[in-house]
């Protein structure tokens, strides 16, 4: 991956890209690119053998003109400032797009959680929970899970809240598991909407996605689910990745098959039906029809996508194009679907969650699934609308066009506070 690229300012100039194709002052927009505030904090917390040790951790609200903050948890050693910073802006135009009614935040810990014991992890995630206590609620900042944090650390800070603040209040967070609030369906919804996004994108190009190759960088949850259910559209899965490298097998893998050796290898490297390993550099440059990042940001930097050979790409990961690769793609006419689209359904079915939380009543998996497709195919029309309409260079672009239109038309009606 790149190191260059730094995704608070990829963020930025995307925002600028879109302002070409809209009528947006320069004070609003100044506005759109910055966050209203970001909590840095130190959490002291003791390790197993009685030493202390402390981790540094983020929480950045961007915007909040079209409702609560609402955006995912992320443990990784590469969390920083400005990171977590990107993925709130992104999260705010995420939400407009397909528009449900959050605004955007994101966090993160600077931590390898590999490195830690369940106790320790469990304790390091209460102490950023009493941290984010102020801040959070279920009107004002709504966390979810992100990179290697899910229902469990979910359901923590959802405990540790309803303990400090004496109530139950499962729609403080989301992403949590069934029996604690969690909704049917949310572990699925990040890649389904990555495979509808995929679907309609091959009919609206023309194409078919019935026997189309498919390459997928990343196989944690929004990747594997992606391609299992890309899989069950009738297309080839032939390459697969995670940190520890590339498999490749021309006829297509049972992506299910090979989630299970992941399950028990910790990698989807060594499954015995593969026919060739490699690099994920490999991966990203294979001659598919569809290509789909799954893993971190800044994957395809502008030098690696003059060798991308994939018809149609279409986001799972949050920002994994720079926007030098986004220029160097759209001039040779592939189609990146982008993040903010592709990998919506993971907010929108925690919104479902919320609204569940808030009713304290349960939907059927069948109705989470039904109320997704209708938002992700509605938000694709609307997306491929913009783009013919204003003859933006890319469909990353015209999302943003879509997006910040709605969140300044918010801004606007509600007027400025002085
Ligand atoms: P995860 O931790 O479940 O999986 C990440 C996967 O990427 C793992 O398989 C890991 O081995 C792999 N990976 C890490 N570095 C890699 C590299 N350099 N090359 C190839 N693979 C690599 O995380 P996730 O929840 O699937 O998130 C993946 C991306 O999707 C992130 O950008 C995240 O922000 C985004 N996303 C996730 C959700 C969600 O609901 N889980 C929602 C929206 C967006």
């Amino acid at each position: 991956m790149s190191e260059q690229a730094n995704p608070f300012e990829s963020l930025q100039e995307q925002i600028d890209d879109a302002s070409d194709y809209m009528d947006v002052g320069d004070d609003v927009l100044t506005r759109l690119k910055h966050p209203e505030r970001v909590l840095e904090t130190n959490l002291s917390v003791e390790m197993d053998d009685g030493s202390v040790e402390v981790f540094k951790a983020f929480r950045s609200e961007f915007n909040g003109d079209r409702g609560p903050y609402k955006g995912g948890i992320r443990y990784h050693p590469n969390v920083s400032r400005d990171e977590v910073k990107a993925l709130s802006g992104w999260m705010v135009y995420k939400c407009a797009i397909v528009d449900i009614p959050y605004g955007g935040g994101k966090g993160g810990i600077i931590i390898d959680p590999d490195d830690y014991s369940e106790d320790e992890l469990e304790r390091i995630t209460r102490s950023f929970a009493k941290e984010l206590r102020p801040f959070i609620g279920v009107d004002k900042d709504i966390p979810a899970p992100d990179v290697n944090t899910g229902q469990r650390e979910m359901n923590w800070i959802k405990d540790t809240y309803e303990t400090l603040e004496n109530t139950t209040e499962p729609g403080v967070i989301t992403g949590k598991s069934p029996d604690s609030g969690g909704s049917a369906g949310r572990v699925e919804a990040t890649g389904r909407s990555t495979m509808l996004t995929a679907r309609e994108a091959f009919d609206y190009l023309g194409r078919d996605i019935e026997g189309a190759s498919v390459a997928v960088q990343g196989y944690g949850n929004a990747g594997w689910i992606a391609a299992k259910l890309i899989h069950e559209l009738g297309a080839n899965i032939v390459s697969v990745s995670d940190s520890s490298g590339a498999i490749y097998k021309e006829g297509g893998f049972n992506p299910v098959d090979v989630k299970d050796h992941k399950n028990e290898t910790g990698s989807v490297t060594g499954y015995p039906g593969a026919e060739d390993e490699f690099s994920n550099e490999d991966l990203l440059t294979l001659d598919v029809d569809l290509l789909v990042p799954a893993a971190l940001e800044n994957a395809i930097d502008g030098d690696l996508a003059e060798e991308v050979q994939a018809d149609v790409v279409v986001e799972a990961a949050n920002g994994p194009l720079t926007p030098e690769a986004d220029d160097v793609l759209a001039d040779s006419d592939t189609y990146v679907f982008p993040d903010i689209l592709a990998n919506a359904g993971g907010v929108t079915v925690s919104y479902f969650e919320w609204v569940q939380n808030r009713q304290r009543f349960a939907w059927t998996e069948q109705k989470v699934n039904e109320e997704l497709e209708r938002i992700i195919t509605d938000a694709f029309d609307n997306l491929v609308e913009t783009y013919e309409e204003t003859g933006a260079p890319n469909m990353r672009t015209a999302a943003y066009v879509v997006a910040i239109e709605r969140v300044v038309d918010a801004y606007e009606e509600s007027g400025n506070w002085p």
